[in-house]
């Protein structure tokens, strides 16, 4: 397992290939080292007495100790393991912890590979190069971020029918030694920072469009990549330090005509398999928020806890009641995913054909309970963020800026005047509305929220997600037993 530091002396040795607001950027730009503090946890809590447990895990390939986030499941245990790790170090940081795309990411593509194989008999060796390759990875301890979200061009239109091609990445020469692909992912988190690029398909696929169902993975400086990066950092601070500098980058990934070499190409041209791996990464991605949204949960009640607290209105009855809202999002949220983990299997759910058995072995955890509680979470993103701006009425909107702040002149003045609890030093007050003004009313806070809303597919996704997979007819036959319009079948009345 590598240190954090070792990571950033990686990061240094990489082409640059990162475009920022019209100029060329280094992965340790002083505008990145924010986003680089977050990735930066993922390998402490590795060696972190504290963490370990939570954060390693044994590889199922070598038999070493590795980083968790390299890990494909092997247990339900495991999917415990990953959801309490990404809650863990969501708490640290206060918002998103960066690495889960690429772990969701390996574990789709674990399953995928495998499967695509077994349809083309032999004739593919897919789940070979994703095995060799995921032993470098595991290894050498990568940070991975996924690009599944093409352009997607006109909405309505699927990908063989858009006016440009390139609206999805798409296989554009196929040689003896691997392919040539072009296009472009967009909003891809952390790939300024990643050492490899996963791409996964984002959709379900047509037989006519089987260049479209690629997979691989490239390292991120790979030449005919360009990065386009946008960054987003709370604003800098000179004196009055937070506990925790965190920030984010997100790219739009162009693919100008790359060469994938065979060894990392994971699927090429299998058009049902491209679906399922674009609902497979969306699944496990959505698994991966009921660890993070929850602890983004605990974040925002404490900010809700302690606005209410200075604002002195903590024993009335409408706070309560505020406060119980994020609480049960936050804890059905995990309950769900918890759900969905405790019921993992290594089988997928097709519609029309219930559960049926796909990949290796690896853990795969329950879609209805992972995409329930993505749908719910996503949805009370913005709803959330009302209650924030209810009971911290328009302070976090217009505070001081932290210069006048620390002014020898305007202290003593903002002192008594920003003073609203004479039972909390005015320090911390001042502390804590500079932090919640950063959470709720910042331009990071406006991309944090998007984030939370659309990441892994928005709340349209999971609930077509969940009525294609839920068993409705078993529910419609519950009813017409009750009715008196047909009894149940056997085994009816318990099924799930
Ligand atoms: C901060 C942030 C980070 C992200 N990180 C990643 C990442 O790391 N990797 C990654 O792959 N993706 C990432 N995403 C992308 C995310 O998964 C997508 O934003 C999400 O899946 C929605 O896709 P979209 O943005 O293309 O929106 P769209 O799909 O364009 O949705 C816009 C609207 O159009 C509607 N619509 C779209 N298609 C149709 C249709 N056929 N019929 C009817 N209505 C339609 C939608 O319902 C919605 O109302 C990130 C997004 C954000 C905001």
């Amino acid at each position: 397992m590598r240190t954090k530091e070792e990571y950033l002396q990686g990061l240094k040795k990489m082409k640059r290939n990162l475009y920022h607001n019209g100029e060329k950027i280094d992965r340790d730009d002083p505008e990145q080292i924010p986003a680089l503090n977050v990735m930066g946890v993922t390998f402490d809590a590795a060696y972190d007495p504290e963490t370990a447990d939570l954060c390693t895990a044994t590889s199922h390939l070598t038999g070493e100790k590795i980083n968790r986030f390299c890990h494909v499941h092997q247990t339900t245990e495991d999917l415990h393991k990953k959801q309490d790790m990404t809650r863990t170090l969501c708490r640290k940081v206060g918002y998103c912890i960066q690495r889960c795309m690429g772990i969701d990411a390996i574990n789709a593509l674990n399953a995928v590979s495998y499967e695509a194989d077994r349809a083309n008999k032999g004739a593919t060796e897919y789940h070979q190069n994703f095995k060799k390759w995921l032993e470098y990875f595991q290894t050498n301890d990568l940070v991975g971020s996924c690009a599944q979200t093409d352009v997607k061009g006109e909405r309505l239109k699927r990908p063989a029918q858009q006016t440009d091609p390139d609206a999805y990445v798409h296989v554009v020469e196929r040689k003896s030694d691997g392919i040539v692909v072009r296009g472009c992912k967009l909003h891809i988190s952390e790939a300024s920072i990643a050492d490899e690029i996963l791409v996964v398909p984002t959709r379900a696929l047509g037989p006519d469009e089987k260049d479209y169902a690629v997979a691989f993975a490239l390292p991120a400086d790979y030449d005919g990549i360009k990065q386009v990066v946008s960054i987003h950092n709370f604003r800098q601070r000179k004196h009055i330090k937070r506990g925790f500098d965190a920030g984010y980058t997100d790219s739009y990934v162009i693919f100008d005509d790359v060469f994938v070499p065979w060894e990392r190409v994971f699927l090429c041209g299998e058009n049902d398999h491209g679906g399922l791996c674009a609902l497979l990464f969306a699944l496990f991605h959505r698994h991966s928020y009921s660890g993070c949204k929850p602890a983004i949960g605990d974040v925002l009640l404490g900010a809700a806890a302690l606005a209410a607290e200075i604002n002195g209105i903590e024993k009335t009855s409408h706070i309560r009641t505020l406060l119980a809202e994020i609480i049960k999002v936050t804890e059905l949220g995990y309950a769900a995913g918890f759900t969905a983990s405790a019921l993992g299997k290594p089988e997928v759910i097709i519609p029309g054909m219930g559960s049926v058995p796909y990949g290796p072995g690896g853990m795969i955890p329950n879609s209805i309970y992972a995409n329930v509680g993505r749908c719910l979470t996503g949805e009370a993103v913005f709803h959330e963020q009302e209650i924030l701006c209810d009971i911290a009425g328009g302070v976090p909107a217009t505070f001081p800026y932290e210069g006048d702040l620390v002014s020898s002149e305007l202290k003593p003045l903002l002192d008594k005047y920003l003073t609203r609890n004479p039972k909390i030093p005015v320090d911390e007050q001042v502390k804590f509305w500079l932090y919640f003004a950063e959470m709720t009313c910042s331009s990071l806070a406006g991309v944090l929220n998007y984030g939370n809303y659309h990441g892994g597919g928005s709340p349209i996704m999971e609930q077509i997600a969940i009525t294609s997979q839920y068993d409705i007819k078993l529910r419609k036959n519950l009813l017409k037993a009750l009715a008196g319009i047909r009894p149940l079948a056997p085994g009816e009345v318990t099924a799930k």
